[in-house]
């Protein structure tokens, strides 16, 4: 019987924008495997992180849509606690009333 060595090789240089995660954060809640998904973009596995899709060279990122309204559709910017669905990305005008 062979051995099976899985390496996770930390990769902070491609940590999300977002919420700062990457693939071997010593931190657990921020230990996502982020990865390269689409072309140059990686996928942000962090489920608190309204960001989807990043690209860690330049800077580039493609954030989630508001589901806190259903007819709201402004670009999330934040995420909050839903007490029916749980965790939502919300945009900042949402996330305003939510919380006033
Ligand atoms: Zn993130
Ligand atoms: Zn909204």
């Amino acid at each position: 019987m062979s051995e099976i060595t899985i390496t996770v090789v930390p990769d902070e240089s491609i940590a999300c924008p977002g919420c700062g995660a990457y693939w071997g954060h010593p931190d657990p809640a921020l230990d996502h495997p982020n990865r390269f998904k689409v072309d140059t973009f990686c996928r942000c596995y962090n489920p608190r992180c309204p960001v989807l899709y990043y690209d860690p060279y330049i800077g580039e990122v493609e954030v989630g849509t508001c589901e806190w309204f259903a007819a709201c559709g402004n670009p999330a910017t934040t995420v909050l606690e839903h007490p029916v669905l749980t965790l939502v990305p919300a945009c900042e005008r949402c996330a305003g009333l939510a919380t006033s």
